[in-house]
């Protein structure tokens, strides 16, 4: 049995920034076949924002270039969210290396989850949330509900 992080909205948790939760029945059956231990994380709550919260996305970038300081995460007001987020992935990672997780299964289009694209402005993209910009710069392997 091996810990692996996964976005607490995938199991249901209510930390979406409406107040909802993303249940995945595909995820919850995966951790069930593989005999994983999902170890809860909602990056954003991690950041110190409230539940619920206003909506977010890219203004330029994605989370590679957030790390950089050359992207922009702003919530739906046009504030610039960068410290906050970058705080919640740290937050993120720190729990990864206390319960020994070397994966992650996080929610795709999400700008702190998001694996394969995320919003920027109204627009999918190609590109990854700060979070898994971050723990994969780390060394985590990161998938998600889509790679299923
Ligand atoms: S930050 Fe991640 S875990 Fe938290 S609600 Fe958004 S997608 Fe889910």
């Amino acid at each position: 049995m091996r810990p692996i992080l996964v976005s607490a909205c995938l199991l249901g948790l209510l930390t979406r920034y409406d107040g909802a939760a993303k249940r995945n029945e595909k995820v919850l059956e995966h951790l069930r076949e593989k005999g994983l231990i999902p170890i809860p994380v909602c990056p954003e709550q991690l950041a110190g924002l409230p539940t619920p919260r206003l909506k977010t996305c890219f203004a330029t970038g994605g989370g590679a270039e957030v790390l950089e300081g050359t992207g922009t995460v702003v919530n739906s007001e046009g504030e610039v969210m960068n410290r906050l987020f970058l705080k919640g992935a740290a937050e993120t990672l720190k729990a990864a290396r206390i319960a020994g997780c070397a994966e992650a299964l996080l929610k795709e289009r999400s700008p702190s989850c998001g694996v394969h694209r995320i919003y920027r402005g109204e627009n999918i993209v190609v590109g990854q949330g700060v979070t898994t910009a971050l723990l994969q710069r780390s060394g985590l392997a990161v998938f998600s509900e889509e790679d299923l």
